[in-house]
């Protein structure tokens, strides 16, 4: 297993763009670390500098505190697994899988015993005589793991390795990976753009936008305690909803003044937080100020009542995923979504309807910098 340190990592490439800033991460040995971001956001870059694929252009790489900026790639003990899975197409499975062995000089009966052995723990046994023209998506993806782990590097670095696998796939693979991992004593760095297989996979999860990191933390951290809109709407599925507020404070509460359907005063309602000493202090510097209020639409319910306490809105479009459906609907041009466990409702667009907001779980940011006040 590696511990790795990556210090102020930046890359510039060669036309001067700056693809990754200030970048700072300690990865324990046998972590299983996602880098998570919209495309272009960095991410595929930095597993190239730790692979050693990509030169860095400041700052500094550590792999069991060893300096590595300059070591060839060959010699870092890590091994990489593509999107593309970069099988070799005139060679069988086993003559992929036992490849790196070859290069290796290892005698051809380690060699058998180890494929043997990997392609026992990824069920791939049936398949070492074929080609992987011949195999399935998640076939070819397996082989490719099966060549990554037959040499048990200490380091495993994975690029998007299930985005071209439909989605049934994809969650079984998805298991399958967490499976490896905790089966091999090795270090797993992962990248993806899709935040299920991240908060699904990760032992933590690097949030990243325009080559800077934006939160890192657990799964259940960045979910439970975004820094910032960015992070409070990238997980989370449906997205955060974020509607513009205004912060009143009174004696025994905060209220956040929300605007909704016509712009006038009497269309105004108030979401009531109730007042810590703590989150006095934080929203000191916002009273009578605009600010953004982000709503899970999990801690917004449908509401059978009527009363001054529920906001009320049409909706827009209804979407029955599964034992869960969306509701969506405007708030002041916003547009909202609640989520409801209830599949016997027959809320359809165009009705007028009823909700209440859990107000333990609003979440606050400021209108300017989006970070989070509480
Ligand atoms: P994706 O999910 O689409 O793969 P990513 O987050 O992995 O995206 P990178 O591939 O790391 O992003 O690219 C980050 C940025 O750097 C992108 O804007 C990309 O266009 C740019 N970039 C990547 N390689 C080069 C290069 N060789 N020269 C110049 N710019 C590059």
């Amino acid at each position: 297993m590696a511990n790795l340190k990556l210090k102020q990592i930046n890359k510039i490439y060669d036309n001067g763009f700056h693809a990754v800033k200030d970048f700072n991460l300690k990865i324990e040995e046998g972590e299983f670390i996602v880098l998570v971001g919209p495309s272009g956001c960095g991410k595929t870059t930095v597993l190239r500098m730790i692979a050693g694929l990509e030169t860095i252009t400041d700052g500094e790489l550590y792999i069991n505190d060893s300096f590595m900026n300059h070591m060839a790639a060959k010699d870092r003990d890590i091994a990489m697994v593509f999107q593309s899975y970069a099988l070799f197409p005139h060679l069988t499975v086993y003559e992929n899988i036992s490849f790196p062995l070859k290069i290796n000089k290892l005698s051809r009966e380690e060699i058998h015993n180890k494929v043997k052995e990997v392609s026992e723990i990824l069920e791939i046994e049936s398949l070492l005589n074929k080609k992987p023209s011949t195999l399935s998506g998640g076939q070819k993806q397996r082989v490719a793991l099966g060549r990554a782990i037959v040499r048990k590097p200490k380091i495993f670095l994975m690029d998007e390795p299930l985005s071209n696998l439909d989605s049934n796939l994809r969650t079984q693979m998805r298991i399958e990976i967490s499976k490896l991992h905790s089966k091999l004593d090795a270090t797993f760095i992962y990248v993806t753009h899709d935040q299920i297989e991240a908060m699904t996979m990760g032992t933590r999860i690097v949030i990243m936008e325009d080559g800077k990191i934006q939160q890192i933390g657990t799964p259940q951290e960045v979910y439970e305690n975004p820094n910032n809109i960015f992070v409070a709407r990238f997980i989370g599925s449906p997205s955060m909803n974020i509607l513009d507020g205004i912060v009143v404070v009174n004696e025994e509460e905060i209220q956040l003044k929300v605007s909704i359907g016509e712009d006038n005063e009497d269309s105004a309602k108030y979401i009531k937080i109730p007042k810590t000493q703590q989150d006095v202090l934080k929203i000191n510097n916002y009273i009578n100020k605009r600010i953004k209020i982000g709503l899970r639409p999990e801690s917004i319910e449908v509401s059978a009542d009527w009363d001054f306490n529920t906001f009320k809105a049409y909706v827009t479009m209804v979407e029955r995923v599964g034992l869960d459906t969306y509701i969506y609907f405007d708030i002041h041009g916003d547009n909202c979504c609640v989520k409801t466990t209830n599949i016997n409702n027959d809320i359809k667009i165009g009705d007028y309807i009823s909700f209440y907001i859990d107000k333990q779980k609003t979440y606050l940011f400021d209108y300017e910098t989006e970070l989070r006040i509480i």
